[in-house]
């Protein structure tokens, strides 16, 4: 990994409709810096605060981070949440900017994005990534792990743009040596017909809540069928560790929790710091989406339970006598 790519890397500027950053994005540029040139490609959606571009404090928050440009892209009336409108959006910029490398949060919406990016620019992409760098042929290399965490990967991408979506918290975000001020350039692109097929024709905003959104989490607790239904305790300690709140798809089957928490082959992939499982066996399916976690912690009352096998820190108990327990003693030492 000695060289630099020769075109800007684009970095897709996940934001909330209100403006704020999405704290992945400063992830991505952490990566950027050490790929090349660091652009920001930022798709504000027309009636949000955020249409017009970065406010004044995120713009210096992104040159602190390294970005020497930002590309606010104007998708005119086309609707900027669906992923073919906002594909054809970063596809417009990536050939009009010649970037070498675009990347994206590996979310589920940004991973639809860069197959859409990658099949109209013809560009190589690899998703849920952990790491990218540049080779001594100037090619983008992705990390990635896979077969459920076992093997560690690393795909060169052989086309001139490079597509990676790497998944949150693959490093810490760091601010670049020097602070840059980041030049805005604006680019009207007219989406097509075809793109604009799907609308959306109801959204409910989320409930909001103090926990970290899951994918972004730095810790995460997550319940499973053990919890019996009853996630207060599960609850409690992501609270007390400033943590979100995950499940297995037996609990999001069973109700107890709502689908989007569902973690594993068929839910969300995290890459937390710490993960705790309580009442989880570590099933392969579920193994395939927390494997690549920082310190995994298991918390089960049964001692032969697969989990185990992959855990750190293995507390063979029962869920609701040790996690009130841990979170009592974490609230006595945060004082
Ligand atoms: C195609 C396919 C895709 C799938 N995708 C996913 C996926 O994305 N995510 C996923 O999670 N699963 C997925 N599954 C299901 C997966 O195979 C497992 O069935 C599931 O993960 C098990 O969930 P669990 O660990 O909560 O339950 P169980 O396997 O039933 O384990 C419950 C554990 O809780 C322990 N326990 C019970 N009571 C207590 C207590 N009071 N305190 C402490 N421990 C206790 C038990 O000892 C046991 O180990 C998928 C399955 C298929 C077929």
């Amino acid at each position: 990994m000695t060289t630099t790519l020769t075109g800007p890397v684009l970095v897709l500027l996940d934001h909330a409709s209100t403006g704020a950053l999405r704290t992945t994005v400063l992830e991505l540029l952490t990566i950027a810096r050490g790929l090349g040139t660091v652009h920001g490609a930022w798709v504000g959606a027309a009636g949000t605060p955020a249409a017009a571009g970065p406010d004044d404090a995120t713009l210096a928050l992104l040159g602190e981070h390294g970005a020497e440009a930002v590309h606010v892209v104007d998708l005119g009336p086309a609707d900027a949440r669906l992923s073919p409108v906002v594909a054809e959006g970063l596809t417009a910029l990536a050939a009009g900017t010649g970037a070498s490398a675009l990347l994206l949060t590996s979310s589920f919406e940004n991973k639809e994005v860069a197959a859409r990016v990658g099949l109209a620019a013809r560009a190589g992409v690899v998703v849920d990534a952990s790491g990218a760098g540049v080779d001594d042929q100037g090619r983008v290399v992705a990390a990635k792990t896979v077969f459920a965490g076992t093997w560690n990967t690393r795909c060169a991408i052989r086309t001139d743009l490079g597509v990676v979506a790497l998944k949150a918290n693959s490093v810490q975000a760091v601010p670049a040596d020097a602070a840059t001020v980041p030049a805005i350039a604006r680019l009207s692109v007219a989406v097509t017909e075809a793109a604009g097929r799907t609308s959306i024709v109801e959204h409910t905003e989320r409930v909001a809540s103090d926990r970290p959104a899951l994918g972004e989490a730095q810790v995460v607790v997550v319940g499973g069928r053990g919890t019996n239904g009853d996630f207060s305790a599960v609850e409690e300690l992501a609270d007390v560790l400033g943590g979100a709140v995950g499940a297995t798809r037996v609990a999001t089957d069973e109700g107890w929790i709502a689908h989007d928490a569902q973690i594993g082959q068929t839910g969300v992939t995290i890459a937390p710091k710490l993960y705790i499982g309580a009442g989880v066996s570590g099933a392969v399916h579920h193994r395939g989406g927390m494997q690549s976690s920082g310190t995994i912690v298991a918390v089960n009352s049964d001692p032969e339970s697969p989990i185990f096998e992959i855990a750190d820190y293995g507390i063979v108990g029962d869920l609701f006598t040790v996690l009130p327990q841990t979170a009592a003693e974490l609230r006595r030492l945060q004082g």
